[in-house]
């Protein structure tokens, strides 16, 4: 950049709020970053327990299709952390039964043609009614989907006709491990998109995981790397207010009463907190901030249980339409670093991991109730492997407000990264991007925003 030096202000410290910090800091930017945690990565955190053991917001799995993800971690030496998996998604069901769709490394849609003719589950005929319910999607692609935005995937299911089996079976843990929520709730947009980037992008499909935790191989890089550009990152920052002057951002008041001031600010909160933070005459002078009251973060649970035994050793994501555990992994196989036990190396275990969902019914109970219903769950779909096993440990982590739910007609509300005041601008994954509220999401909304800043500072053409 030449002449004197434009500031921005980040305010939140997860994925995209880092990203932005990385991307406004490499072009030269005055850059401070303001979290209200003591650690950075929000609903991708990782933070060690007071025996040593890793715990994370959730289970998270890397889609083949986040480019821009893949991007960010090659520039911050992380990419070699993706442990990439075998291209295939396992069902894991009550009384011991499984299927798998699996790919053949073949041109797309030619890809699927496993998944659809040898999943040792769904017959022939269930399959071919599903696959005749797709031909608009086939035809009109990725103009298919936004047409759909308002029917739930239920009521769209309903329509075409293929089933109750396969929506039970394979869409419910499809749709609740994708956003927490059920098909009955989920816009038919999101699965549709989903299954067209899988059916067009032969690796979308493909799952890796981290080696360990986010904050040692995404976040810690991510901080060192801007520091080292001369970014500025203050834990225990929270943000109060912006402070609107009718016109343009004046500033962000902390809760301790700060008042901190630059020439671009750039929002990269959680949906519930943005709307927290952003003043009554924001809200009233333009829709555009009024609107994002009608975006509501979705509640989910993690729990993590350490077994005695083996209960799987599929070193992958596994889902289940049984029970409460709709997607989990066994961390011992799927991510080498957190194969502990209070610290030390645990050999022959499962330390699996769940994302709970629909979380609502559990979030009120005690954190006994769930891992017995979460454990309840485990022995139903592995009757064998289970059989005397005991449980070492357990950890609960409950997210009141995590991902935005992306519920019929809400996809005209997620707000552009540029907003209709001068200044401000907005990341995160609720906002408008292909990845919806996912770190893919959060990566390219920040990437977006960041360039917003850069065009208004003229640092880009606009
Ligand atoms: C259980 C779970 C499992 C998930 N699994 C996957 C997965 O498998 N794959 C995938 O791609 N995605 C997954 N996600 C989604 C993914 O984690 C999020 O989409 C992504 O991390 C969002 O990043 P963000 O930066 O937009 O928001 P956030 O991560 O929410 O970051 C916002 C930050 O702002 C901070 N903040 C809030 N209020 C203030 C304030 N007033 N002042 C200052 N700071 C503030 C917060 O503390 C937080 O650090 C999962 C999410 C959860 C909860």
């Amino acid at each position: 950049m030449t002449g004197e030096k434009k500031s921005v202000l980040i305010l939140g410290g997860g994925l995209a709020g880092l990203t932005a910090a990385k991307r406004l800091a490499d072009r030269g930017f005055e850059v401070r970053l303001l979290e209200k945690r003591d650690i950075f990565g929000g609903k991708v955190s990782s933070w060690k327990d007071e025996e040593g053991d890793w715990i994370e917001s959730g289970t998270h799995c890397f889609f083949g299709a986040y480019d821009v993800l893949y991007d960010l971690l090659r520039e911050i030496g992380s990419y070699h952390a993706v442990l990439w998996k075998d291209h295939r998604l396992t069902y894991t069901m009550s009384g011991g039964k499984d299927f798998t769709f699996n790919t053949w490394n073949l041109p797309s849609p030619l890809h699927l043609l496993p998944a659809i003719i040898n999943n040792g589950y769904f017959t022939f005929g269930q399959m071919a009614a599903f696959s005749r319910s797709l031909i608009p999607l086939a035809l009109q692609q990725r103009a298919y989907p936004p047409t759909q935005d308002h029917l739930t995937f239920a009521e769209w299911a309903e329509k075409k006709r293929f089933g109750s089996h396969l929506m039970d079976r394979m869409f419910r843990p499809m749709s609740l491990a994708l956003k927490f929520i059920p098909p009955e709730e989920i816009s038919a947009k999101i699965i549709l998109d989903v299954t067209e980037t899988f059916y067009r992008v032969p690796d979308a499909s493909r799952m890796g995981f981290l080696k360990g935790a986010p904050s040692e191989y995404i976040h810690r890089p991510l901080v060192e790397h801007s520091r080292g550009k001369g970014a500025e990152f203050r834990t225990g920052a929270s943000v109060e207010e912006l402070l609107f002057d009718g016109t343009e951002i004046k500033g962000v008041q902390l809760t301790n009463g700060e008042i901190l001031t630059a020439d671009y600010y750039l929002a990269a909160l959680p949906i519930h907190n943005l709307n927290r933070v952003l003043p009554e005459a924001l809200k009233r002078h333009d829709r555009f901030f009024s609107d994002l009251d009608r975006l509501q973060g979705v509640p989910v649970i993690s729990v993590q249980l350490w077994y005695d035994r083996e209960i799987t050793p599929v070193d992958n994501v596994l889902f289940s339409p049984d029970g409460v555990i709709p997607v989990y992994a066994n961390l011992a196989r799927t991510t080498p670093d957190y194969d502990t036990l209070r610290g030390e190396p645990f050999r022959g275990g499962s330390r699996l991991e769940f994302c709970v969902a629909p979380a609502a019914p559990l979030m009120q109970k005690m954190n006994d109730e769930i891992v017995a219903q979460v454990d309840r769950s485990v022995r139903d779909c592995y009757p064998a492997s289970s059989a005397g096993a005991k449980i070492l440990k357990s950890t609960v982590v409950r997210i009141p407000r995590s991902v935005y739910a992306p519920l019929p007609g809400m996809e005209q509300y997620r707000p552009t990264q540029q907003t209709p005041v001068g200044n401000l601008f907005l990341a995160g994954g609720f906002s408008q991007q292909l990845y919806y509220d996912s770190m893919g999401g959060a990566v390219m909304s920040a990437n977006l925003a960041a360039e917003g800043v850069m065009k208004a500072a003229g640092v880009v053409e606009g």
